[in-house]
């Protein structure tokens, strides 16, 4: 590790939705005392600004202009969650106005001493590619599909697991075969797979890549 790495560490995050990326990174971000920047909260941001200002999703220029003049503090957590906003950014995230206009600020974040954890989808491949650590983070289509009916049940009842399932498998395709920032592991990404492991057992799993990494300073 170079002596900028040694006072200032980056760590990537990636993988599909619900595999447990989110709640890994905020536990090494906690545990390191490091920054930490839910990258997927600034395409929800943008979708859901799409939404209700009543603009069309395939509308490119319209949210390119929405990207680059983001308002951080206008919505509340729990309008991000929703399903319909998931999918709004799944659409509007492959972009290329709207991926560029996010870019500098995720870059920027990434600079922050003493360290940063930033979770998303192409964190070490295009965001920071020069991460210390790049971890990616994959689970079964049916075990996140399941996550992700939890969480949404409790904020809407209607929804079923078979829809949840659907999305998901939407989402995956097209974050997947977008041309711009597709989702993909890194060269040098940890693969973790956390389908039959608890969250304290994830935790520990990227912990140790993280730990391997500071060894090897
Ligand atoms: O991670 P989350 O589910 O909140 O992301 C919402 C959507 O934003 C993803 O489906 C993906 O299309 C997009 N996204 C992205 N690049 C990132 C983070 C999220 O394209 N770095």
């Amino acid at each position: 590790m170079t002596s900028r790495a040694k006072q200032h560490m980056i760590i990537a995050v990636d993988g599909p939705s619900a595999a447990g990326k989110g709640t890994i990174a905020r536990a090494i971000a906690q545990e390191l005392g490091f920054h930490f920047l839910d990258t997927g909260s600034l395409y929800r941001m943008v979708g859901l600004s799409m939404l209700v200002n009543g603009l069309d999703l395939a509308d490119q220029d319209a949210a390119g202009n929405v990207a680059a003049t983001l308002d951080l503090a206008a919505f509340s957590d729990a309008d991000l969650r929703r399903e319909p906003v998931a999918a709004a950014a799944s659409r509007i995230s492959a972009y290329p106005q709207v991926r560029a206009n996010l870019l500098h600020f995720q870059q920027e974040f990434a600079q922050k001493p003493p360290g940063a954890v930033l979770d998303g989808r192409d964190i070490g491949t295009v965001v920071c590619p020069e991460a210390d650590v790049k971890l990616y983070i994959t689970a079964s289509t049916e075990v996140r599909a399941e996550r992700r009916f939890k969480e949404l049940k409790a904020i809407d009842p209607s929804v079923t697991y078979e829809m949840v399932l659907a999305d998901v498998k939407a989402r995956d395709d097209r974050d997947t075969n977008r041309p711009v920032a597709p989702l993909l592991p890194a060269r040098d990404a940890v693969i973790i797979d956390t389908t039959g492991l608890s969250i304290e057992e994830a935790v520990g799993e990227a912990m140790a890549a993280v730990a391997a990494r500071q060894a090897k300073a």
